[in-house]
């Protein structure tokens, strides 16, 4: 069948869920058997969200081929399975970047260069290039940003253009807000006819609207709107607040969402997604009654979205170990010596999150200490592995200033270092060690055993690693080196074989996990934190 093209487009407000809406009909087109993908174009000047501070977008996600990338990109591959790439996400940035390169290059031969039709055109190619690769069936495209913004106007205009070019072969979805004013009772419907008219004015009329609600809409009030919006009432479907994300597809399946895609692209409709494991999942996740409680120590913990892909591969870890999922964040700025045995003494298991730079950084290193000396199941992501590795230094190995160069240049034990190839990078953007790489696990090691396997393939966002001129001295005391990259020799897993569950890797597991596949290392991780919840429950009954 030729590719088919579904836009996504928000209205009203930011942050109603154009991410999980593309996800949900992404995992529904998939579990009927399409290939899909999703890509995501966002407006802002940005090369990639990189260089981006977490207070501005949220955690920065990490595709398998090296891109640092949009957090919705982790939605992607939580609901659909596909493994997104660089081409996945575009931005601004990146399509004036590439115009101005063709500009200096000569190949505009002489002509004035214009947002329309280069800009355009090159948003078109962008749009259009995962698509010409013939492997997918559906191409969903998330514009990022709310119509009427003036920096999303160059895409609402390419999207315009497709829609022409496309034919019956392209679908817009717009997503919009329907608030209830509590005074009166009431939901409103006027920001929804709003935005659509933004729309119309721009050229592009919706095929299907969704409203992002906090209460039902009735079926008078879809015929309203359907009448206002120039839709039909079955193509105006509700995406009513749900206790978790992951059952928005099933409501999403419950008003024929994919149906109507279909039928609106001429693709013939048959039989019904399967969705069979998906159901397993919520059905684990809501019968649950025993909750583990996981504390994750970092300097963001007032920014949930600064770990979503931890905060997500928990959650998964704990649904397939039948649990739920209490999350404690603890910030590192406020964790110390003297409370962090009060802070830490109720937590089944402690997660010690990934960062950049000095800023809580003795937090980590204190809650490290009272975890390893109180054996707490614990986990070191990337700056958590490596603050392991200090604290045990400091600590286990009796190095009194030993630290990575990142926070101390002048450390007489730089048990963390620089990786070679880093050396002499001043530029920021894209230039960490990025990416999936494999890594082999040392037999019989908590990690081997935990996935199964001696080599796995894990993504990485750092520039600093394991000295492995330590390494002796650290297995000789207890900390043993059990991954390492096969063609370069780096230290990739550390872990404690005398403890409950004390690993660190400096790769990220988290953004591989996936509500199908969820990361084996976190399910081995929350099944130690249940255990040891166990072991403490059965000495107080004593
Ligand atoms: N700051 C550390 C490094 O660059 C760790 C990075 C991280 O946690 N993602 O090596």
């Amino acid at each position: 069948m030729e590719t088919k093209y579904i836009f996504v487009t928000g209205g009203v407000v930011s942050s109603l869920g154009k991410g999980i809406i593309s996800s949900s009909l992404a995992c529904l087109l998939k579990a009927r058997g399409y290939r899909v993908t999703i890509q995501k174009f966002d407006p802002y000047i940005n090369i990639d969200p990189g260089t981006l501070n977490p207070y501005e977008h949220g955690e920065c996600y990490v595709t398998v081929d090296g891109h640092e990338a949009d957090l919705d990109l982790g939605h992607y591959e939580r609901f659909t399975d596909i493994k997104t790439t660089r081409a996945n996400n575009v931005t601004t940035g990146r399509i004036y970047q590439s115009v101005i390169d063709k500009e200096r290059r000569g190949d505009y031969l002489g002509k004035t260069v214009q947002i329309v039709p280069h800009i355009t055109d090159e948003i078109k190619r962008n749009v259009k290039a995962l698509g010409n690769t013939g492997n997918f069936d559906f191409i969903i495209t998330e514009i990022g940003g709310t119509v009427g913004d003036i920096e999303s106007l160059p895409f609402i205009e390419s999207v315009r253009q497709l829609r022409w070019e496309l034919g019956d072969n392209c679908l817009c979805v717009h997503l919009t807000y329907v608030p209830y004013i509590a005074a009166a009772k009431e939901l409103k419907t006027k920001p929804t006819q709003h935005s659509v008219k933004q729309l119309q004015e721009v050229g592009i009329q919706p095929d299907i609207l969704i409203l992002r609600t906090e209460h039902e809409i009735s079926p008078e009030m879809r015929r309203k709107i359907a009448l206002f919006c120039n839709v039909s009432p079955e193509s105006v479907i509700q995406s009513i607040d749900v206790p978790t994300i992951y059952q928005v597809p099933l409501n999403m399946h419950a008003q024929h969402l994919d149906e109507l895609v279909l039928r609106k692209t001429g693709v013939p409709v048959e039989g019904e997604p399967d969705m069979h494991r998906w159901i397993t999942f919520l059905d684990k996740l809501r019968t649950a009654t025993e909750t583990v409680n996981i504390g994750i120590v970092g300097k963001y913990v007032e920014l949930p979205d600064a770990y979503k892909s931890i905060n997500e591969a928990l959650l998964q870890a704990a649904a397939y170990n039948d649990h739920k999922l209490k999350i404690t964040f603890l910030h590192s700025e406020k964790l110390n010596a003297d409370n962090a045995g009060e802070l830490l003494e109720p937590l089944d298991g402690v997660i010690i999150a990934p960062g950049f730079g000095q800023r809580g950084i003795q937090g980590k290193f204190d809650a490290l200490k009272w975890c390893r000396e109180h054996d707490v199941p614990t986990f070191g992501i990337c700056l958590g592995m490596q603050c392991m590795v200090i604290e045990f230094a400091r600590n286990g190995l009796g190095l009194e200033r030993a630290n990575s160069t990142e926070m101390d240049t002048t450390t007489p034990h730089n048990v963390i270092d620089l990786m070679e190839e880093q050396k002499g990078i001043s530029n920021m953007g894209g230039t960490m060690r990025l990416g999936a790489y494999e890594c082999c696990l040392t037999p019989g090691s908590t990690a081997a055993r935990a996935y199964g396997s001696t080599t796995v393939s894990e993504r990485h966002r750092h520039r600093f690693e394991f000295n492995s001129d330590y390494r002796e001295q650290f297995e000789q005391a207890g900390m043993m080196c059990v991954g390492e990259n096969p063609a370069t020799r780096l230290v990739e897993v550390v872990e404690m074989p005398g403890k409950r569950w004390f690993v660190g890797t400096q790769y990220h597991p988290e953004y591989s996990s996936t509500v199908l596949h969820p990361n084996p290392l976190f399910v081995d991780f929350v099944k130690a934190a249940i255990a040891y919840k166990h072991e403490r429950a059965a000495i107080t009954e004593k």
